[in-house]
């Protein structure tokens, strides 16, 4: 870094957490391929990206399967595998086995819209398509792992999304952007929506029942369903998920029959299930509530 940096552009690159969390989970998804599901899940709960987590775990064990252990080198044989689309299947060629190939991700989306001055939304289709076909023109037939490192890192250190540092920037005498900070342009971001979901806690002594999600946590357990309330609720909470704001309220469980995606759990157990987060949360609370310290699942 030069000496005479300005302060403005002075920022480190933060600590990629969740890369380096992602690319454990995959190393030991690779590890565990003959190991059950559960065991990924658990390990990944409250991270989010639970699609990729399971998509992982398949990887892993078609690379076990299909290709003897070995990751492939080429592109089209990495995007034949599970979660592996066009850019991590470039990403893994470019960076594992130095093949000359386009990438485009963050900060090179960032750096391909200004140096080629694309004003089209890069999160549209003809936007997306412009960033492959100037990463292409630009990647080197040697090297080209270095090349991709080096836009990167120039995304992240100097052409930032909010005062880029075109003063010392040294690709700036290609640089086509006349307004650099107005670019990359994006798409209009979808409208909030806000919805209520109801769940029931019904426990039983020292268990609890819970529920298989289908959807948006698949494979994880929840509290259970319900689809009508008789009471005021006795737990409730806000996330968001993608585009909606969820409200999470939880009533207090009646006596219906169990359907096959329910099962009682001990409270011991609630340590070693995946639970996604906002449902773990109500259940520490609720159990704190009701019994006190001691019989709650730890916070994890
Ligand atoms: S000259 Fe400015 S806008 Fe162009 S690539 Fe460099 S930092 Fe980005």
């Amino acid at each position: 870094m030069p000496s005479s940096f300005p302060k403005s552009c002075s920022s480190k690159p933060r600590p990629p957490l969740l890369s380096l969390t992602i690319i454990g989970g995959c190393a030991a998804s690779l590890l565990r391929a003959r190991l059950p599901l559960r065991l990924n899940r658990t390990s990944w709960q409250g991270l989010g990206y639970y699609t990729r987590a399971r998509n992982l775990h398949r990887c892993g064990k078609m690379i076990v399967e299909k290709f003897g252990g070995r990751l492939p080198n080429d592109p089209d044989e990495l995007k034949s595998l599970p979660g592996i689309g066009l850019y991590t299947a470039n990403a893994i060629a470019v960076f594992a086995f130095d093949q000359s190939l386009p990438i485009v991700e963050a900060n090179t989306a960032r750096v391909l819209s200004r140096l080629f001055n694309i004003r089209a939304p890069i999160d549209s289709t003809s936007g997306r398509q412009k960033l492959w076909e100037a990463s292409a023109k630009l990647v080197p037939q040697k090297g080209a792992r270095d090349f991709q490192n080096a836009m990167m890192d120039l995304g992240a250190l100097i052409c930032t999304a909010h005062n880029p540092c075109c003063q010392i920037c040294p690709v700036k005498k290609f640089c086509r952007a006349d307004n650099p900070a107005s670019l990359p342009r994006k798409r209009k971001r979808a409208r909030t929506i806000s919805i209520t979901e109801w769940h029931c806690f019904r426990t039983s002594g020292r268990t609890i029942l819970l529920e298989r999600c289908r959807q948006r946590w698949r494979g994880m357990w929840m509290l259970p369903k319900i689809q009508q309330r008789n009471s005021a609720p006795i737990h409730r909470a806000q996330f968001s998920f993608t585009h909606h704001r969820i409200t999470l309220e939880v009533f207090r469980g009646r006596s219906n029959r169990l359907t096959t995606r329910q099962r009682w759990f001990s409270c011991h157990q609630l340590n070693r299930i995946p639970i996604p987060s906002p449902h773990r949360r109500a259940i520490i609370d609720l159990f704190i509530a009701e019994r006190g310290a001691g019989l709650h699942p730890q916070r994890s």
